[in-house]
Formats: structure tokens, C-alpha cells, sequence
């Protein structure tokens, strides 16, 4: 069976006092039991509360970017190595606003990718087309060469430690979302490449998000899609009630 994920990006939103107050909220009305893992993802100088905090509450906290190299002359970079010295073992990659605002290529992602599972972690890889993508029916192609140029080159076995994130960019944070049918589309046209370029196992058993404006009221109907095996939420993941509202739209 596949993993049911829902994940929230904070992006650069919470100061301490209000990831902290966030993190209370979700650990208080969180089901005690659900089929689908929980993932926060704060900023960088926020993750040491937040693994401190989630500690023992199943919730998994995720850093929304990590640098490609080692160590060294990268002011302002944050490395694989402090990430994990500060427990945290889950990285966003390729989100659209990384590729749009800081100039990540394929290229960069690809890279960025060997060196977060070189020491272990878990990618949460993100890609999608822009409207001007759907609007020409080049989505698909787009999708095709993210993955091809980004991800598709890592050994079979570190599949195991990847999950992937549909999520259009004319659907990030506008309102719009793909409908269920263009996400079930495009999630099996994505498990179809990965049957063939990878293997038909790492197909089945790789999850699939998406994200794109995910809220309460239409999460169930995505998530009740075949190949639709959870979310990446952004603005409604900074509500707990959004969030866990969310989190009930996958049982
Ligand atoms: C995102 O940024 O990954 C995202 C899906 O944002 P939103 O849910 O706000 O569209």
C-alpha cells in the first residue's frame, strides 16, 4: 500500500511564537489515529522548535529547501549536514516558487537531489506546468522533462525514499485548482512514465501529491482519486482547523 501523505508548507510565514502556537493547535486536535502521515514544513530557523515540539506526536517536519553542496562559501545556504544535525530527515525540493523566484533549473534540482538522498533523507519533489503550459497542451511534456531532468536518474532503490508533488503552478496559491479528473490525469500519466522509465513496483509504490489551493471543502474529492495519494497545502496548512480539515478529507 501506498503512504498517504499530508503536507503543509509554511513557506516564509511563523515567527517562533507562531509556529510554536500552530504546532500546539495541530498536536491538540490531531485524530489520534489516521491512515495518512502528517508533514510540516517551517522555515529553517524555526525547525529545531518545531522537532522539538512534534517529538513523540507522529508529525514529521520537513525543511522546505536544502543546498547541493557539502559545506562552505554559500552565505545564506543551509546544508544537508545541519539539517540533519537538527533532526529533521524530510526535504521539500523543486517547489515552484524555488524554480520561479531563486532560479532552480533542472539541473540544480538534480543535484540537489543526489546530495539529499547521499545522507538520507526523504524528497518531497515538487513540479508542475505554468498556465501557459496547459493553455498550448504542453503539460505533459513539461512534467516529462521535469522529472526526466530532475529525478528520474537516481538508483531504483533510493525510490524508496521519494515522493513526489503534482502541482500546477496556475493552481499554487490563486484559488484555482485542478479539477479532480486533470489531477487523476496527470497523476497516472506520472505513475505511467515512472512504470516505464523505473519499474512498474516503483510506480505502484511511489506517492504521488498533490498541490495546488487544497482546501476542506475539496480535498476529498482529489484525494478520492486513484492516483491522488495525498497533498502538498500551502495557504490552508497555516490554519490548523484547514489543515486537519484537510487531513480528514483522505480517510
Ligand atoms: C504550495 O505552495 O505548495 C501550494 C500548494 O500552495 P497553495 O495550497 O496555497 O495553493
Amino acid at each position: 500500500m501506498r503512504k498517504k501523505i499530508v503536507a503543509g508548507n509554511w513557506k516564509m510565514n511563523n515567527d517562533i511564537n507562531q509556529t510554536i502556537a500552530l504546532l500546539d493547535e495541530l498536536i491538540a486536535k490531531k485524530p489520534e489515529t489516521t491512515s495518512a502521515k502528517l508533514v510540516v514544513a517551517p522555515s529553517f530557523i524555526n525547525l529545531t522548535t518545531a522537532v522539538a515540539k512534534t517529538n513523540g506526536t507522529g508529525i514529521i517536519v520537513a525543511a522546505q529547501n536544502m543546498h547541493q553542496a557539502e559545506s562552505g562559501a554559500f552565505t545564506g545556504e543551509v546544508s544537508a549536514d545541519m539539517l540533519k544535525s537538527a533532526h529533521v530527515n524530510t526535504v521539500i525540493l523543486g517547489h515552484s516558487e524555488r524554480r520561479a523566484y531563486f532560479g532552480e533549473t533542472n539541473e540544480i534540482l538534480a543535484k540537489k537531489v543526489d546530495t539529499a538522498l547521499a545522507h538520507g533523507f526523504t524528497i518531497i519533489f515538487c513540479f508542475g506546468e505554468e498556465l501557459a503550459d496547459r493553455q498550448s497542451e504542453n503539460h505533459f511534456a513539461v512534467v516529462e522533462s521535469q522529472l526526466r531532468e530532475g529525478i528520474f536518474h537516481i538508483a531504483q532503490e533510493n525510490w524508496a525514499n521519494v515522493v513526489l508533488a503534482y502541482e500546477p503552478v496556475w493552481a499554487i496559491g490563486t484559488g484555482l485548482t485542478a479539477s479532480p479528473e486533470q489531477a487523476q490525469e496527470m497523476h497516472a500519466f506520472i505513475r505511467n512514465l515512472i512504470a516505464t522509465a523505473v519499474s512498474p513496483a516503483v510506480a505502484e509504490a511511489t506517492s504521488i501529491l498533490y498541490g495546488g489551493s487544497v482546501k476542506p471543502d475539496n480535498a476529498a474529492e482529489i484525494f478520492g482519486k486513484p492516483d491522488v495519494d495525498g497533498g502538498l497545502i500551502g495557504g490552508a496548512s497555516l490554519k490548523a482547523d484547514d489543515f486537519l480539515g484537510i487531513l480528514k478529507g483522505i480517510e
